[in-house]
């Protein structure tokens, strides 16, 4: 036996790029954090930073005059 963890299990993520939705922090209502709301490229969810939960289901259409650098 030993000490050493399973690496095995460890699911190293790419990471992915995101942008914000909101230009000024709203408050999450699953979490009560305050958040700017992610949309993940590819992806058509505007989600908290904090506990991940969907806030807010876009069109692709809304999304392409967002994706603009913001970091
Ligand atoms: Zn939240």
């Amino acid at each position: 036996m030993s000490d050493v963890p399973n690496l095995d299990n460890v699911v190293v993520l790419p990471v992915k790029r995101y942008v914000r939705f909101y230009r000024d922090y709203i408050e999450c209502d699953f979490c009560g954090q305050q958040t700017r709301g992610r949309v993940y490229e590819g992806s058509q969810q505007v989600t908290c930073g904090a506990c991940h939960s969907v806030l807010v289901e876009v069109n692709h259409d809304e999304i392409g005059v967002l994706f603009e650098p913001d970091f």
